[in-house]
């Protein structure tokens, strides 16, 4: 039997469902991005108020494919989220999604939605390069093909940005308040960039339009908090097998959850607190907590631990020498660059550790790889240029970054080819492939990537020698071996 409305009668006593009446949920939030994260996160924590408040259903909209839609519209847009660890999987089924709209396919029908006064959030989990912005600057990339697409034809937009400000201004043109943008992404002050993104962009099509949105757009930080790795057949099979329902695209994560969130909703928000997400004033430190010490430390796994043939993260951090590596590089040079007490860091540190050991939570070093460009500036580089600006080591942040300067070869240890997924992968390619294994050629290409690295970092003598360093060793002795080295 395929997952359903109907078929939610009979489930096995030991699934949870919805608690409320799900005909009587009415759409307050639109998001863009339906991934698996947003559905294992936010789409939970309102799954679990709204019978409290049925006010806050959830229209979601893919961008790109209709692989989401097509998989959730034959099951009335439920799914089933299953929670895992070393003890078990624990089934949900998750409601409050009431509907999926494939942008392709029916723009008009997203921008209406989106320009309705129901709406009153927009939120979105777009990757890092969806926002068509400068990672090393933040600010918006007005020659990013998307960007130009939506200038020259603004009705018609393909782009996020391009979306929320063609929807913004249909609701200036009709006399509504702007919704408030909530960004989920992991970018450093993803508010803010978003609220400096969106303004460049109206600014350019019409300034009344970017001058209405300085004065009224909301757009709160969020600091997110869930590992969500991609879903495998295996997955859907046990799955199924636990609920007795077919269902075409679950998700599968950890317990852990977490969710702070900047309190600015001019026009209302769900009371996301009696759910166990955190409403603060200032959620900047939590975010640069997170994307140094959690991002900062996958991604390094995530380049080493693929070179060193590991494929996934639970596997890498098995390592002696990653684990070293990682408890180091949080501790001995993440830790100082971030405001909190020393004692609240290394429990977040240890807590870490143990959630990157989870066995059952099939992470892919291949997955976190992907997209580098847009991720490194926030999750590694934010760090070196803090230390740098003290005169301090970067030595372990640094080997993150050969890391991914090797990974980017595109050839692993083996001489297997590495399916390097980036926005510049093309680029990226063409600058491997000039310098070969000649490390000092190969960084100097790389670190010539004004986007990535921007125009200080590379001026500095001493890393770029650290990550020369590094990129050699990585080219002669290979990863396990250069991280050994480095842990100590
Ligand atoms: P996913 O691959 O399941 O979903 C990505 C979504 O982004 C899809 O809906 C896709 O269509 C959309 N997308 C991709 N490129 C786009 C573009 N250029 N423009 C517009 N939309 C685009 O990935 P996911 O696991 O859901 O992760 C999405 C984001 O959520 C991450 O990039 C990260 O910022 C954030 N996040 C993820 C996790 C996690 O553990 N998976 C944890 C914290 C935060």
């Amino acid at each position: 039997t395929r997952l359903s409305e109907v078929a939610l009668a009979g489930l096995p006593n030991a699934v949870e469902r919805p608690a409320y009446v799900r005909s009587a949920v009415t759409p307050g939030i639109v998001h863009l991005g339906i991934g698996a994260f947003h559905r294992a996160h936010m789409a939970a924590y309102v799954d679990s108020l709204l019978g409290a408040d049925p006010s806050w259903g959830i229209i979601g909209a893919s961008l790109r494919r209709p692989d989401t839609r097509d998989a959730l519209a034959p099951q009335d847009f439920l799914y089933t989220l299953a929670v895992r660890d070393a003890s078990g999987t624990r089934c949900r089924i998750i409601g409050s999604l009431l509907d999926v709209i494939d942008a392709n396919a029916d723009r008009e029908g997203l921008l209406a939605r989106m320009a309705d006064p129901q709406t009153r959030i927009v939120s979105l989990t777009v990757t890092e390069k969806g926002y068509c912005h400068d990672p090393a600057t933040g600010a918006l990339d007005q020659n990013h093909p998307d960007i130009r697409h939506d200038l020259g034809d603004p009705a018609n937009p393909v782009s996020a940005p391009g979306m929320l400000v063609e929807a913004l201004a249909r609701r200036k043109a009709a006399g509504i308040a702007p919704f408030t943008v909530m960004s989920c992404d992991n970018l450093p002050a993803n508010g803010r960039t978003v609220r400096r993104i969106l303004i460049a962009l109206a600014r350019l099509r019409d300034p009344a339009l970017a001058d209405w949105l300085e004065a009224g757009l909301a757009c709160p930080s969020t600091m997110v908090d869930r590992i969500v790795p991609a879903t495998t057949d295996a997955d859907r099979a046990e799955i199924s097998g636990l609920t007795g329902r077919e269902d075409g695209w679950p998700i599968v994560t950890e317990p852990f959850t977490q969710w702070v969130i900047e309190d600015h909703f001019p026009l209302g928000r769900p009371a996301l607190e009696t759910v166990g997400a955190q409403l603060v004033e200032d959620v900047e430190p939590f975010e640069l907590m997170k994307l140094r010490m959690l991002n900062g430390s996958h991604s390094s796994i995530a380049y080493l631990g693929y070179l060193a043939g590991y494929q996934h993260v639970s596997e890498a951090i098995a390592d002696p020498g990653i684990a070293r590596l990682i408890h180091g590089l949080m501790t001995e040079e993440v830790m100082a660059t971030l405001p909190m007490p020393r004692a609240d860091l290394e429990a977040y540190r240890d807590a870490l550790l143990q959630r990157f050991a989870n066995p059952a939570l099939k992470h892919r070093t291949w997955q976190i790889a992907m997209d580098g460009t847009q991720k490194l500036p926030q999750r590694l580089l934010g760090t070196i240029a803090d230390r740098l600006a003290e005169g301090l080591p970067v030595t372990r942040a640094a080997l993150g970054v050969a890391g991914w300067m090797r990974y980017v070869t595109g050839i692993d240890e083996k001489g297997a080819p590495i399916d390097v997924r980036d926005p510049h992968a093309a680029r990226l390619r063409s600058i491997a492939d000039a310098a070969g294994r000649d490390a000092t050629r190969l960084a100097d290409g790389l670190f010539a990537l004004e986007e990535v690295f921007g125009t200080e970092l590379p001026q500095h003598k001493g890393f770029r020698e650290t990550v020369t360093r590094h990129l050699d060793s990585l080219f002669a002795v290979g990863a396990a071996e250069t991280v050994r080295k480095v842990a100590g």
